[in-house]
């Protein structure tokens, strides 16, 4: 007999985007159910946080919690041009009034975290199940759902939310795909159980140039002395180093002295044309969140820090929905949400047209500028009072022509 469940609001994905957009609604004291598609914990990219993001962890109160669990902490990020020069970002050196730390996450244990608080905390989750369908309606939805045994079940909602990542059910269903305006790259990545040397590098990202800054790769030091490391760059590149079981992208990092005798924990992945866009956020009944929206590009660990941003915003906004308050979505949740998204999307256009990478590489960058560009770089990108935020469409481009490009040596 098929099983039907009735909420209030019902969300696709137990990811960042989801579980934050459901555990903001329990807290609200509303009736939530959240479909996921897989068993957890699964592996998932996207590890590295931005200080950004605890403030929405301390407003549902799951800081303590979290850090119980001992994430890897992260203090900054270090960008590296591979030859001579080095730029470091503290997060405690930051013009906006914020968290001076986050968390480096296996995102198998930290999904599979979040999502255990959301149930105790009443949130109702099915896992193995899939959404296969939606009827949707301003005030009633009906989403039909699939598990592994192909047993099906009907969700009946007031709103959904969708935090499906790149499942993207609502764009398909209801035909909102976008291609993205940033290129069309793509990503290798594993992960290496390495002996660590605890050192400076512990508590940060490092993101590497190399093949004259047209690629980089990443290193990003997790617990238990894994340490996450990818390439990104255009798809001849990822091709080549995919042939022949990885080779070439596995002696990329095994040939550093950092990773001798390290082995993979997880084997390459890939991903390609990672960046997706969307038409619209929301409509009648719904709203998405996350990388349902629109996913920009790795460099600045930005995916995590908007997909809790905007899971916490649909949330709050679908309460007052159901509250019979007014609410203008597209002025409300789409208008904020894409100021953020746009704020970063210069950042990765300046870092992909090298005007960045000359800021970030520079003889010398005053103070207040290097503490103003580090607050976009823990993810505090709705604060207009920095010109680096509110400016950010010129800025980079204008600074990048003034400087001067005679650049530092590391660590300077
Ligand atoms: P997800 O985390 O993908 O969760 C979506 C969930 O929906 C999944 O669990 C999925 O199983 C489920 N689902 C899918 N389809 C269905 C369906 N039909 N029915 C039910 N459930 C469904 N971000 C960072 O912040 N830091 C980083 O360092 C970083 N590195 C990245 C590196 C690469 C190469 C890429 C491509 C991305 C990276 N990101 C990073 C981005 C990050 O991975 C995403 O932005 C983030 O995971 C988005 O969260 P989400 O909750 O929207 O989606």
């Amino acid at each position: 007999m098929l099983k039907s469940i009735e909420v209030d609001v019902v969300i696709y994905g137990a990811g960042p985007a989801g579980i934050i957009a459901a555990l903001k609604l329990v807290q609200e004291g509303k009736k939530v159910a959240v479909i996921e598609k897989q068993n957890f914990p699964r592996f998932v990219i996207g590890e590295s946080l931005l200080p950004y993001c605890m403030e929405f962890f301390e407003k549902l109160d799951l800081i303590d919690d979290l850090n119980a669990v001992g994430f890897q902490k992260k203090y900054g990020a270090i960008f590296h041009n591979g030859q001579n020069a080095e730029c470091r970002f503290n997060f405690s050196e930051q013009y906006t009034k914020g968290y001076s730390y986050t968390w480096q996450v296996k995102r198998a244990d930290f999904d599979l975290k979040l999502s255990q608080i959301a149930v105790d905390r009443g949130v109702q989750i099915y896992f193995d199940h899939s959404v296969v369908e939606v009827e949707m309606e301003r005030d009633r939805q009906k989403t039909l759902v699939i598990n592994s045994k192909e047993e099906t079940k009907e969700v009946f909602s007031k709103f959904v939310i969708d935090g499906s990542g790149y499942g993207r059910v609502l764009p398909k269903l209801l035909g909102l795909e976008k291609p993205s305006s940033l290129g069309l790259r793509g990503a290798i990545f594993g992960h290496l159980n390495e002996i660590r040397k605890p050192d400076e590098y512990s508590n940060f990202i490092i993101a590497t140039s190399f093949n004259d800054n047209l690629n980089w790769s990443w290193s990003i030091p997790l617990k238990d002395d894994i340490c996450s490391v990818g390439i990104v760059g255009d798809m001849n590149m990822l091709n080549k180093m995919k042939e022949e079981d990885f080779k070439l992208f596995k002696a990329h990092f095994t040939n550093q002295s950092r990773f001798e005798n390290a082995n993979w924990s997880i084997n390459p992945k890939s991903i390609e044309a990672y960046s997706v866009g969307v038409k619209q956020m929301h409509g009648e009944g719904y709203a998405l969140c996350g990388n349902a929206t629109e996913f920009l590009d790795p460099i600045f660990s930005s995916g995590v820090t908007l997909a809790v941003a905007s899971g916490f915003k649909a949330a709050e906004l679908a309460v007052k929905q159901l509250d019979n308050e007014q609410v203008d979505w597209q002025e409300d949740y789409e208008n904020v949400i894409s100021y953020g998204t746009e704020v970063f999307k210069s950042y990765v256009a300046s870092w992909y047209n090298g005007d960045l990478q000359k800021i970030f590489y520079a003889k010398s960058v005053n103070e207040d500028i290097r503490k103003q560009i580090c607050s976009v770089l823990a993810g505090y990108v709705w604060d207009k009072s920095n010109p680096f935020v509110k400016k950010h469409k010129s800025i980079l481009t204008t600074l990048s022509k003034v400087i001067d490009i005679d650049t530092r040596k590391p660590n300077a």
